[in-house]
């Protein structure tokens, strides 16, 4: 079997990476993308602070599932501060948003004329530093960006190799913060990131293993860092784990269990790390009569015997953190299913090592109610 690989961002990882920030940086004039959140925090300012000889142009206003409006003003406040740099400082939806901005600025088109694949990417957008402050998306190493399309009212990929950031700067100290119920969240996105990528159809050698180092990690570290915020190595090991995963899913992309995601956060606003864990396990013993095999060596490599063993324990992490894993405790009635299945065939679905019907949908949705 022959296959490419291909991973452009340089990283840089560490407690106290955030000092390297201004050297990761091209030019004298940086446009800081993050959320009103991280800069009343005093996070935005003390990045201004390091940054102190750039001329930083500040734009706090990104919310969760970034929308397109946020990018397009991101854009244009870019070019007309003639921002030679974009730096996303937050969690996915930030960093998404960064990327996004990058391309308005370059190109001076609309974010809406790209989304879904409409318009084709044809080149770099203006250099990009991620800085993340979440442990779960990965987006600092992907070449994806997530935006939710205002005028069709929903959320939409964006997905370009000129996507990839530059630079990431991941300094698992910005995590601290994060409180339990982020952490969780995002923690079993990085999860659902290893998970999908190990079992895409588009899955290659590298992207395993890097898919099994980011499982472990999570399965190892997550719940100590929910449990303890202040647990330096469990947050250190999430950031990694979340590193890893952006890493193993950036080529293979993800399946099903995303697919499902996005209504699950589009239509009920369930946080996307909470939404993708809620079919995690489901997933897995669907899949499993497909890759026996392969999954089985997964299940040894995590140190456990079976897939009932390796089910139960992503059950249980799930609980433990404090996630809801019933529909029905989520806001969804029993006659909202039907809706849901409709909605989740994202074209990610297509990457599902075993095809998905409408009925599996509704049986797995049925199940979990
Ligand atoms: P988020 O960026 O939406 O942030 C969630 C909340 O956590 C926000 O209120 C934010 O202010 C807060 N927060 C972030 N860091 C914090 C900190 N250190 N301390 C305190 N609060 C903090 O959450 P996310 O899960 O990181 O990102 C989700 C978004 O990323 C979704 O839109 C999803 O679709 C997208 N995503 C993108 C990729 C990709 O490859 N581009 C991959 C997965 C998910």
């Amino acid at each position: 079997m022959s296959w490419k690989y291909f991973n452009p961002v340089k990283i840089v990882f560490g407690e106290g990476a955030l000092s390297e920030l201004e050297g990761c940086l091209k030019g004298q004039r940086i446009l800081l993308v993050t959320d009103s959140r991280l800069s009343s925090s005093g996070l935005a300012g003390r990045v201004q602070d390091i940054l102190k000889d750039k001329e930083v142009i500040l734009y706090d206003k990104i919310q969760p599932n970034p929308s397109s409006g946020s990018v397009n003003e991101c854009g244009r406040l870019a070019g007309e501060g003639r921002a030679e740099t974009v730096v996303g400082l937050g969690g996915g939806s930030c960093i998404d948003a960064a990327k996004a901005a990058a391309l308005v600025a370059r190109t001076g088109a609309r974010i809406e004329e790209f989304l879904g694949g409409a318009r084709k990417i044809e080149g770099r957008g203006l250099p990009v530093v991620a800085v993340p402050t979440t442990a779960g998306t990965g987006s600092e190493v992907t070449p994806v960006a997530v935006i939710t399309n205002e005028e069709k009212d929903r959320k939409q990929p964006l997905g370009s190799e000129y996507l990839f950031p530059d630079i990431a700067v991941v300094d698992p100290e910005l995590t601290w913060s994060m409180p339990a119920a982020v952490t969780a969240s995002t923690g079993m996105d990085a999860l659902s990131h290893g998970m999908e990528a190990y079992w895409s159809r588009n899955a290659l050698p590298v992207t395993d293993t890097l898919a099994i180092a980011c499982m472990v990690k999570v399965l190892r570290y997550l719940k100590r860092s929910v449990l303890n915020g202040n647990d330096r190595e469990a947050r250190r090991e999430m950031s990694l784990a979340s590193l890893l995963g952006g890493m193993s899913f950036a080529l293979p992309k993800t399946a099903a269990v995303h697919a499902c995601s996005f209504p699950l956060t589009h239509i009920f606003g369930i946080p996307h790390g909470t939404a993708c864990a809620l079919t995690l396990v489901p997933f897995l013993e669907f899949n499993y009569d497909v890759m026996k095999e392969k999954m089985d060596y997964l299940f040894m490599c995590a140190g456990y015997g079976s897939l009932q063993e390796f089910s139960s324990v992503v059950a249980s992490l799930q609980r433990e953190i404090g996630l809801p894993a019933r529909l029905s405790e989520c806001g969804i009635g029993k006659e909202d299913i039907e809706k849901l299945a409709d909605e989740s065939f994202h074209p990610n679905i297509l990457n599902n090592p075993r095809e998905v019907s409408r009925k599996d949908l509704l049986g797995i949705y049925e199940r979990l109610w």
